[in-house]
């Protein structure tokens, strides 16, 4: 009999191999990945100074324990060029995604492999520049500024951290909380020219030097395995997570869910569980409830459930100092989104029950 078998070790491919294990301890599992395989929790690599963890110190289960513990064969070091050259029984594509490259000069950290290499370039490093002030990068600022003790410069086109999501009054109070601990902010400025991987010109022409260039533009869903099957910013499923291709599913940071696409682990959670029964023979659709994202700023905590992609509406801000309650209320007066700042995070699950579920 064929194994089923699921291509990557992130934390949704462990995570669908674990749940499955939990109903089905016998089906031969197999899994492949082009890295270690070993386990790790890819949230702590943007607060690992905070945590005084090294990029081996982020490892909590080696591979040879995954192995055992699941029951499993695993395949390192191994990538898939084709999925047409692998037997399977059905096969799920826990691929992930990669960074959007500016230059080959610019370092990016999105596995265990890129952090271990951002630390060593690290350890003769006074001055860190980061470009893209999302969510990964705000939280490498308030890291390696408060805790790696770096001197941190931000650039961005927008005019505040997190632009896409929260409201302006929040984006500025987590400015002047970064900034209050030493960050220096370069907003509404792109990178005109790399001179080195250490040189930066931006567009109104300020030159800015640094040891360390990170970049935190963004990810790109991982599609190009997926070339026979429909995708679209990432691999197309149905709410039983399957690919156009039958017995092939996906889920995690390189699918799209009946057209979201949310590259958090509380998602990748949900799918990992109902994906478990349907390869398990009892299929079961994804349910998606509200699932906010806690922002690693220990600055300026900040929790944040957006609301649905292109929804109508208006946010209506209250704030306390720079304790903020910021509700998103859609053109029909329905609660669909928050973001809670400084003390208000305390109110996280008292809003969440309030949100309509997404799925
Ligand atoms: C710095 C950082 C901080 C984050 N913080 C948070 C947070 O606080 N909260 C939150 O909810 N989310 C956070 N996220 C997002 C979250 O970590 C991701 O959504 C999640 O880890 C994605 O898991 P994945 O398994 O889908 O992908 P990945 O972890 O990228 O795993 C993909 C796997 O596929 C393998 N692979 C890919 N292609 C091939 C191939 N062709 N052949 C073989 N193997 C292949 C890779 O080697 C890897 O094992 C953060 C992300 C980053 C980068």
């Amino acid at each position: 009999m064929h194994p089923i078998t699921i291509i990557g070790t992130g934390l949704a491919g462990y995570a669908v191999a674990r749940e499955l294990r939990k109903i089905d301890k016998d089906s031969p599992l197999k899994l492949i990945t082009n890295d270690d395989g070993n386990f790790y929790s890819k949230p702590m690599l943007s607060n690992a100074f905070a945590k005084n963890k090294t990029a081996e110190a982020l490892i909590t289960t080696p591979v040879a324990k995954m192995a055992e513990q699941l029951n499993a064969e695993i395949l390192t070091h191994t990538e898939v060029t084709d999925i047409k050259s692998l037997n399977y029984s059905k096969l799920v594509l826990a691929l992930g995604a990669k960074p959007i490259s500016l230059s080959d000069k610019i370092l990016s950290v999105n596995d265990l492999t890129d952090y271990a290499n951002f630390r060593n370039v690290l350890k003769d490093a006074k001055t860190v520049a980061i470009i893209g002030a999302g969510l990964i990068g705000c939280e490498f600022a308030n890291d390696l500024q408060q805790y790696g003790n770096f001197q941190v410069s931000l650039i961005d086109p927008i005019s505040h951290p997190l632009g896409t999501l929260v409201p302006p009054e929040v984006g500025q109070s987590l400015k002047a909380a970064l900034e209050n601990i030493g960050v220096k902010f370069y907003l509404e400025k792109a990178i005109k020219h790399i001179d080195s991987g250490y040189k930066l010109t931006l567009t109104d022409n300020t030159v800015l030097e640094a040891d360390v260039v990170l970049s935190a533009i963004g990810l790109r869903p991982r599609i190009d395995l997926a070339a026979d099957l429909a995708v679209k910013q990432g691999i197309i499923v149905d709410k039983y997570l399957k690919t156009s291709a039958d017995n092939i599913y996906a889920l995690g940071d390189c699918a799209e869910v009946e057209g979201i696409f949310l590259p958090y682990v509380m998602p990748l959670m949900n799918s990992a569980r109902a994906l478990a029964k349907t390869l398990a023979g009892q299929t079961t659709a994804v349910n998606y409830p509200a699932m906010p994202v806690v922002v690693k700023t220990p600055a300026y905590p900040i929790v944040v459930s957006p609301p649905a992609a292109g929804i109508k509406g208006k946010w209506k801000i209250e704030a306390d100092k720079e304790n903020i309650r910021a509700l998103f209320y859609t053109e029909q007066q329905q609660l669909s989104g928050f973001v809670l700042t400084g003390t208000k995070v305390a109110e996280k699950a008292s809003l969440t029950k309030q949100l309509p579920s997404i799925l």
